[in-house]
This record gives structure tokens, C-alpha cells and sequence, in this order.
């Protein structure tokens, strides 16, 4: 495997398929559509259904090249297996992660080039993410970074895809913006660009929306300093209705 499956089919979230290898409470699926979370996003849920039985998958590890699929229970499973992941929760961490997005671009383009040191998304609609912003006054901060972020959701920017070599990755200013966190290359020695078409390009794994008009409106729920070169900005969507 040098790609996910929901890199190259990010729509598909169901998969017929059939188990290549198992290890108690887990199994490799010749394919999955079930993202292994990472850089803050987490990894899917959904079921595993067989003629026998179902189980929920409740995560996956990417290790030697491999997905696999971390099971609810130490079943053992066999056959053909319809790989599902729940859809609710994939477009939330598809909403959050893509909201992470435009606000990292919008404090790193007023805040000249101030990177991420850390993010984190929940299955309660928020996010977190904190950026290396010595000298700002979090107040005045709020009111304009909310208004930016839902102006490019109004804006209804694309979202693409595409790879670039590790050395071009980082020679181009920006697009490795985690601190801490830069995403692995594929097997193929290749890292995944997102770029928001207008807006910005960065690095990622991740799951993100096709446009960012997809999404729910954003809310910047607080600012607060957590030490001195460390501003940690919570996030959550509108709740619908
Ligand atoms: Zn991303």
C-alpha cells in the first residue's frame, strides 16, 4: 500500500473487500476506506459486517506500509467483509480538520509565518489549535480571525491534491507548517499537499472537504495563552438549526 484508500476515493466510504491478515482485536483488509487519524484528526469509526457477524472498527494503525483496522472486540473475521465507516463522524472530522485549515492560514498570513506547535479535533463538533504567537492581544484577535474563517466558507474555495517530493516539500516556504508534526511520506517518498485554491497549500494527511463551502459555519469558541509562545485557539461548528 503507498496510498490510503480515502486519499484516492475521499467519497467512498463503504468497501467490499476480504481479510489478508488478522491479529487479535485487529485486521488488514485487502482495501478500507478508514482514515488511522493523526496530526490532531482522529481516526475513523465505523462497522465491519461479514456473513457471520459484525464488529465495530473503532481506529486503524498504519505501520510497515499497512492500514489496518483496530476492532472493537478479538474477533476473529472471514470472507468477504463489507468495510463501513460511519459517515457523521468521518464529516466531522472532515469539517473540523478542513476549519483547522483556514485558520491556520489565516494566523499564518497575519502573523507572518507564525507556525502550529500542536491540534487537536473532538467528536464534540470543537477543535483546538495552538500556534508559536508570542505577541498578540487574544481579544482584539478573535472577532476578525471568526470573520475571516467563515468569509472562506462563504467563498466556497475548491479543496485539491496533489504530491511533491520531500525536498521540494521542504524547500517551499510554509507548506510544512506543523512545528512538530510533519506528515510522513508516502512509500513512494512522496507528501500529500492540500491546498484551499486561493487561500493555501500545506502538507497533510489528513481528510478534508471537496470546497470549503461544505462546511458549517465556524465559531472561535476562547484564545487563551498556554505559556508564553503558545496561543491556543478552540474552535467549534455551528450546531445545525
Ligand atoms: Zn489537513
Amino acid at each position: 500500500m503507498s496510498r490510503y484508500f480515502c486519499h484516492e476515493y475521499p467519497e467512498v466510504l463503504s468497501v467490499l473487500t476480504s481479510v489478508v491478515d488478522a491479529r487479535p482485536g485487529a485486521v488488514l483488509l485487502g482495501e478500507t476506506p478508514f482514515h488511522p487519524g493523526g496530526g490532531g484528526q482522529l481516526a475513523d469509526r465505523g462497522v465491519l459486517r461479514w456473513s457471520e457477524g459484525g464488529v465495530r472498527g473503532v481506529g486503524g494503525e498504519a505501520a510497515g506500509g499497512e492500514l489496518w483496522t483496530l476492532l472493537a472486540a478479538a474477533i476473529a473475521i472471514s470472507g468477504a467483509v463489507q468495510s463501513a465507516v460511519d459517515p457523521a463522524f468521518r464529516d466531522l472530522m472532515t469539517q473540523l480538520h478542513t476549519g483547522t485549515h483556514i485558520l491556520n492560514a489565516l494566523v499564518f498570513q497575519d502573523f507572518r509565518g507564525a507556525l502550529v506547535t500542536g491540534a487537536q479535533m473532538n467528536d464534540d463538533g470543537t477543535a483546538r489549535m495552538d500556534f508559536d504567537l508570542p505577541d498578540a492581544d487574544n481579544n482584539r484577535l478573535r472577532g476578525p480571525l471568526e470573520a475571516g474563517i467563515n468569509d472562506v466558507i462563504r467563498q466556497d474555495l475548491p479543496v485539491r491534491y496533489r504530491y511533491v517530493s520531500i525536498d521540494d516539500a521542504a524547500a517551499e516556504r510554509g507548506l510544512i507548517r506543523n512545528r512538530s508534526v510533519a506528515p510522513p511520506p508516502d512509500a513512494d517518498g512522496l507528501v500529500r499537499v492540500v491546498e484551499i485554491v486561493g487561500l493555501d497549500r500545506q502538507a497533510c494527511g489528513g481528510t478534508h472537504l471537496a470546497s470549503t463551502g461544505r462546511s458549517r459555519p465556524v465559531r472561535i469558541l476562547k484564545i487563551d495563552n498556554k505559556g508564553r509562545h503558545n496561543r491556543r485557539v478552540r474552535i467549534g461548528l455551528a450546531t445545525a438549526g
